[in-house]
């Protein structure tokens, strides 16, 4: 199978990092940086969080962001907008059509509920969430709704949500731009009793340009 071809990014290559199936990942992405995710093998959900470096009372809130936007999907031109307004990112480029910002992340209460009991001592992204922002002295306190990069989550006429086949394919990428200094966390997203990996998890790849 040949990816296609990725576009150029500005600026130098300050980061290039894979990210293991079912792994975290953090980093920090300075204002006007590139930060660059690729789906590689295609339809893998990369959970994301970001909060402000400065200070992370900031961080990342969806509702803001659909509000701002009036639409519930992010694309290119989205603005990914903080809990107190501000613009925090900018997507630049997507090869996906949309991605989704309220499907949540998976937990292993919420796999239990979903798949029953045996899925208990499963992996999670609210799992890699905690270890990731365990770095950066932050906890449950600090979890809020994030963005699912890859997943598909169309919203039905009657409001119904579904987590179903993926629109993304190998090599597939998103861009987004910081417009602030931002600590990212991200849940490379081990989930294995839904659609949203494929039912297969796999490795994504992060570049950090600018
Ligand atoms: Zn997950």
């Amino acid at each position: 199978m040949t990816a296609p071809s990725l576009p150029e990014l500005e600026g130098p290559i300050v980061l290039d990092e894979a990210v293991p199936a079912r792994a975290p990942w953090t980093a920090v992405v300075r204002q006007g940086q590139t930060l660059r995710i690729v789906d590689l093998e295609g339809n893998q959900a990369v959970d994301f969080l970001m909060y402000a470096a400065a200070d992370d009372a900031e961080r990342y809130s969806a509702q803001d962001t659909i509000a701002a936007q009036g639409n519930i999907f992010l694309r290119t031109g989205s603005v990914l907008m903080s809990n107190e307004g501000r613009p925090m990112a900018v997507v630049t480029d997507t090869a996906v059509d949309y991605h989704d910002t309220i499907g949540g992340a998976c937990s292993c209460e919420s796999n239990t509920l979903r798949y029953g009991h045996h899925t208990k001592s499963q992996h999670a992204c609210v799992e890699n969430f905690l270890q990731g922002n365990a770095r950066f002295g932050r906890g449950k306190r600090d979890m809020v709704s994030n963005i699912n990069w890859f997943m598909n989550v169309p919203v039905e006429a009657d409001g119904a949500l579904g987590i179903v086949d993926g629109i993304s394919a190998p090599g597939l990428y998103v861009d987004m731009r910081a417009e602030m200094d931002l600590v990212v966390v991200v849940s490379n997203c081990p989930q294995i009793n839904n659609p949203c990996n494929g039912f297969n998890p796999t490795p994504v790849r992060m570049v950090v340009a600018g």
